[in-house]
């Protein structure tokens, strides 16, 4: 059985709609596809009705964007109460927060040498709920600034970057608390990605497990090599959590994130929906 449990379509930063991205996950062998959109539920009606339709199992899934030391932190979730009222409050503001600092991050990308307008952004947004970073960075791809996604982000965009701007975010242990409020199970996406392993040491995943009932982090994923991904295994292993592989899939506005090219155990997924069923 081959299980994808994080996936993104173009609600609001991929460019695959949610059916298509669903065909796609089928086409690459997929047994389980979960489909986890940052910050809104929007596209899982649509993949799930798409699973239906192609043999795929979709799990419903969000990506949430808290922070811990003004850092980004992707907190996974699935099965949550979609109606829950204070995750989904906290959900609004994030979205507001991501759209309202687009005019800030355009203002330093023209004193930086590479202006792009908010016209030049809004082509990229398509029928997402929000502008995010993503949009940007494909503006600056299209106005010829940088070749990719990944140099945008890299040169640019990042959390620290000459361009970045601060936005609200929900810290990290307030996001998994009102995930397991909202019934839902609340894994860390690519914690070690990126050089955060300073921010997110082993004993303070530790203290999460203990004291926030942390169920789990990716581990299989792009962004950690196979060091890394040796290291969150003990660790994992040790703490008892489960431990996720996926992709992270973008369609095609991040490369080298095909659909199924990093897994999860079918063991490590049992336990998950073990979890999910018992909130
Ligand atoms: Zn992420
Ligand atoms: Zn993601």
């Amino acid at each position: 059985m081959r299980i994808d449990l994080h996936t993104h379509s173009r609600v609001p930063d991929g460019t695959d709609a949610p059916g298509e991205l669903v065909a796609r996950a089928a086409a690459a062998g997929l047994d389980v596809v979960a489909l986890t959109d940052h910050d809104t539920f929007d596209g899982l009606d649509e993949a799930v009705a798409a699973g239906e339709r192609h043999g795929v199992r979709v799990i419903r899934g969000i990506e949430v964007s808290t922070a811990r030391a003004g850092r980004s932190v992707h907190l996974l979730a699935y099965g949550v109460d979609e109606e829950d009222a204070a995750l989904t409050a906290e959900l609004t503001k994030i979205r507001e927060g991501r759209s309202g600092r687009l005019t800030p991050v355009l203002t330093k990308l023209a004193a930086l040498g590479v202006p792009v307008t908010e016209e030049e952004v809004l082509v990229h947004v398509g029928d997402s709920p929000s502008v995010g970073r993503p949009h940007i960075a494909d503006a600056l791809v299209a106005a010829g600034h940088v070749a990719d996604r990944t140099e945008a982000f890299d040169r640019f965009l990042a959390d620290g970057g000459p361009a970045h701007v601060p936005r609200y975010t929900v810290d990290l242990e307030r996001g998994i608390d009102l995930v397991h409020q909202a019934r839902g199970v609340a894994v860390i996406a690519h914690p070690w990605g990126r050089g955060r392993k300073p921010l997110l040491p082993p004993d303070y995943l530790e203290q999460l497990v203990d004291e926030h009932g942390l169920d789990g982090f990716e581990v299989d994923h792009q962004d950690h090599d196979p060091t890394v991904r040796d290291e969150l295994r003990r660790l994992g292993a040790r703490l008892g959590v489960i431990m996720t592989g996926s992709s992270d899939y973008h369609g095609a506005g991040k490369v080298d994130h095909d659909l199924g090219c990093n897994t999860t155990d079918p063991e490590m997924f049992a336990r998950l929906q073990e979890l999910s069923a018992l909130r």
